[in-house]
């Protein structure tokens, strides 16, 4: 575990470039989350991309960053804001973000914080740097230009989650651009991202190596399965993520599925009514407040209870690890005409891994063996292989640099065609400097 004693250990040089520009990942370099990427031109301007940890089991969290006045959070999941509280305690790190971003970050401070102490895992934050933190956001609108020193700096539109950004940036020699998580596809909730032409693109690369089904046959596959677990009387259980996930997914079933009885619990509900505050970062914010008002919201015991006869419950975590999810599980594991349908990404050592792998998961300390059908589908929003590819083309990126992405499977596929498609592509590892000349 990294505890850092501020200064002592970061790996970053104390001195600027002589020319171009250095880049230098703490993490997130050669691994999806985790976070945090330095950026320094020749005359010393500097700032810190994204400063998160990976929510695995045990966390991974990023090289300590150096003293640093300025980091960029792009969007609110955990992978890419962890660690700023610790940023603002020991660096007085401002905060830039949309305010979307910032209004939710207190949220998945707070939500971290609680696993943390839950979980038994050490922070390198406090629960008081939470409230610091939030005195250091500074909010820009998405298109609104402004500076930094010699720099000018935009927050485009990232798809992904509302309120997510890509970082524009013009130094004095050079145009880069900062995907943060993206997809150029349209979501119920949000639009997809625009390419912008630049010269360095720094791309995320979660998908790389596969291609998303198209959207419509995900959609049609999980609507006929709610059907058919309806028509026979179970209740489908929908694990799902608080932030992004859990609004897309009531607004497809709105959409869908009418007449269908839809309870939603867990910290998605708050989550929603911040989006809904926020129409300029929603694709179509009536539709969203449609669904919403149309969906039960689960704020009781009694309402809890209520639930478990619903046609399905969309409830967080996301992966099965604690949360109301684990307590409708316990419910409904008896009957056999329920179902769990899991809708994202597994981690490795999470409930929902444990739970495809073994046929087993926690609950309340004991691995109980779940007779339940299980059904697994990809509503991800991040770019596939093709929108990656796709994107540096219409950016007209000459050199592409690829993070986020898993360094033996995903990325190595992504580098072989950006370079068939005449990019010049860096796969940079987490501590080591890179250059641009
Ligand atoms: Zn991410
Ligand atoms: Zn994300």
């Amino acid at each position: 575990m990294v505890l850092y004693s501020p200064g002592r250990t970061t790996t970053y040089p104390n001195t600027p470039p002589e020319k171009g520009i250095r880049y230098h990942y703490l993490g997130g370099g050669n691994e999806v989350g985790n976070v945090g990427c330095v950026f320094e031109d020749s005359k010393g301007t500097k700032m810190l991309l994204d400063y998160g940890l990976a929510p695995t089991d045990p966390p991974k969290y990023p090289n300590e960053a150096p003293p640093i006045k300025d980091a960029v959070i792009t969007h609110s999941h955990i992978d890419h804001l962890g660690m700023a509280p610790w940023l603002c305690a020991n660096h007085r790190t401002n905060l830039h973000g949309t305010e979307l971003t910032s209004e939710i970050s207190r949220m998945m401070w707070n939500d971290c914080y609680k696993v943390s102490r839950i979980e038994g895992y050490p922070l390198a934050w406090d629960k008081r740097d939470i409230d610091e933190a939030m005195s250091y956001w500074n909010t820009h609108k998405f298109d609104e230009k402004w500076h930094k020193n010699n720099w000018n700096l935009q927050l485009k539109k990232a798809g992904h989650i509302p309120g997510a950004a890509m970082l524009n940036v013009e130094t004095d020699t050079h145009k880069l651009l900062f995907t943060g998580d993206f997809d150029t596809r349209d979501s119920p909730l949000t639009s997809g991202a625009k390419p912008i032409k630049t010269d360095v693109l720094f791309v995320e690369g979660t998908y790389g190596g596969r291609d998303h089904p198209p959207k419509e046959e995900t959609i049609e596959k999980f609507i006929s399965k709610l059907i058919e677990i309806n028509e026979r009387g179970g209740t489908a259980l929908i694990p799902s993520f608080a932030n992004g996930r859990t609004q897309d997914l009531v607004m497809t079933l709105h959409k869908y599925l009418p007449d269908f009885d839809v309870h939603v619990d867990g910290m998605g509900k708050h989550i929603a009514k911040l989006q809904l505050n926020h129409p300029e970062s929603l694709r179509d914010p009536n539709a969203l407040e449609s669904a919403w008002k149309w969906c039960k919201k689960v704020s009781s015991k009694s309402d809890r209870k209520k639930a478990l006869n619903a046609d399905c419950i969309v409830s967080t975590s996301g992966m099965l690890d604690g949360g109301p999810s684990i307590w409708y599980l316990n419910r409904l594991r008896d009957n056999i005409k329920n179902s769990i349908l899991l809708t994202g990404y597994q981690a490795k050592g999470s409930g929902g891994r444990m739970l495809l792998d073994k046929g087993k998961i926690p609950i309340w300390g004991n691995n109980e063996n779940i007779e339940l059908e299980i059904n697994q589908f990809s509503f991800s929003t991040h770019a596939g292989h093709s929108e990656i590819i796709n994107f540096a083309k219409d950016c007209e990126a000459e050199t592409v640099v690829i993070y986020h992405s898993d360094s033996t499977n995903a990325r190595p596929e992504l580098a072989k065609d950006l370079e068939s498609n005449g990019h010049i592509v860096h796969t940079p590892e987490n501590g080591i400097s890179e250059y641009i000349e």
